[in-house]
């Protein structure tokens, strides 16, 4: 499930590399739950339920998947990757987890491990003795630069999404008359259709709903001589795709046209910025500058874009302030917007991979305002 291509050899090299950056970064222990850290290293994705599976990485010594005896048989074990821990119902997981290693000096712990959890571990490991850091601190140097079977299936991912926006494109969507759901739930069918695994979201936003640029879509009937804004993604063997393109039902008005010109000079200069060696922050300024030279600035009230991996939206992102160096492999979204709140919004994004030649896109699908 985590990834296309990953073998026992990978996880193995991937745990040695985060040991290697836990001695770097001077932490002792990685403690990781539900999240995309744990099938990342091991190749088991945690249920997202209240029963605690952990797996236990010390910097010297052995790790251990500490996992509900139910779910146990779930897992596909790795040989010398880590050994399982099975607990039972009457068994407390957090004290077996405290058992495994001595009290550390730093542990670095998941985003998404439940609250409940580092709550139980702070009475075993108490904050004054124990500093707790973001498992991000070892795991971003691993799993933000893309190896090439990831970089595989994020282009497979993309792919995939791009045939659901031609879909688009070629009118094969019906819009007009339609609600925002009815809309958003056809591109779900067809994501899926064309090999996601699950859809993560379909952001349909017509006309005045296009300038909220997460709107939820609703009962909202599309209508003749408006803009559609489209955002949808899903995972497709472990990878997520992301892809904005808007259409316009009829001609679009002069102020739409100049306005979607504007935001696909800036993104296509958001991408071309997005070169290794450049800030993150750098492939922010690029876009936005050309959209407030323009005269938009105001408009454009989101950063550019955000990585995407395992996630939809995981390091780094793109945004002023983050002055992180773009290496090869890294993977994100530039989708900058023109949002006017009221009358009509529009959004243009792309996945780019970062590599020694140059920006990739992981989308192709047509760049334009299409008309239909
Ligand atoms: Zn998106
Ligand atoms: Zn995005
Ligand atoms: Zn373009």
């Amino acid at each position: 499930m985590s990834s296309v291509t990953a073998t026992t050899a990978t996880y193995l090299d991937r745990i040695a590399r985060a040991r290697a950056e836990m001695e770097r970064r001077g932490v002792d222990v990685l403690l990781l739950s539900v999240g995309s850290d744990l099938p990342y290293l091991s190749g088991y994705e945690a249920m997202p339920l209240e029963r605690l599976t952990m797996l236990v990485v010390p910097r010297d010594g052995d790790a251990t998947m500490v996992i509900p005896r139910l779910e146990a048989p779930r897992v596909v074990e790795q040989p010398g990757v880590f050994a399982l821990r099975p607990w039972n119902e009457t068994d407390d997981p957090v004290a077996i987890v405290a058992g495994l290693v001595s009290r550390p000096q730093v542990a670095a712990v998941g985003d998404t491990m439940w609250a409940r959890f580092l709550v139980e571990l702070l009475g075993h490991w108490p904050s004054d003795a124990t500093e707790y850091v973001r498992s991000t601190t070892v795991m971003n140097a691993l799993r933000t630069r893309k190896d090439d079977a990831e970089i595989a299936a994020l282009a497979a991912a993309g792919a995939a999404a791009d045939r659901v926006a031609d879909q688009l494109h070629a009118g094969e969507i019906p819009l007009v008359g339609r609600t925002e759901a009815q809309v958003s739930a056809d591109i779900s069918t067809r994501l899926l259709a064309e090999g996601h695994d699950v859809v993560n979201f379909a952001i349909v936003a017509a006309g005045e709903n296009a300038a909220s640029p997460h709107h939820h879509p609703g009962d909202r009937v599309i209508r003749d001589g408006e803009i559609v804004l489209t955002d949808f993604g899903g995972t497709m063997a472990g990878y997520c795709s992301d892809i904005t393109r808007c259409v316009f039902v009829g001609e679009p008005p002069a102020e739409v046209a100049d306005a979607y010109a504007v935001l696909h000079e800036a993104q296509a200069t958001g991408v071309a910025a997005g070169v290794v060696g450049a800030a993150c922050q750098d492939v922010d300024r690029a876009a936005r500058r050309v959209i407030a030279d323009a005269g938009y600035g105001e408009f454009f009230i989101h950063r550019t874009g955000h990585g995407i991996g395992m996630e939809a939206h995981e390091d780094p992102y793109m945004v002023e302030g983050n002055d992180q160096a773009i290496e090869p492999g890294h993977a994100f979204s530039v989708e900058p917007g023109i949002y006017v709140a009221g009358r009509w919004g529009m959004r243009l994004e792309d996945i780019v991979v970062a590599t020694t030649e140059g920006p990739r896109s992981m989308n192709h699908a047509n760049h334009a305002l299409v008309t239909l």
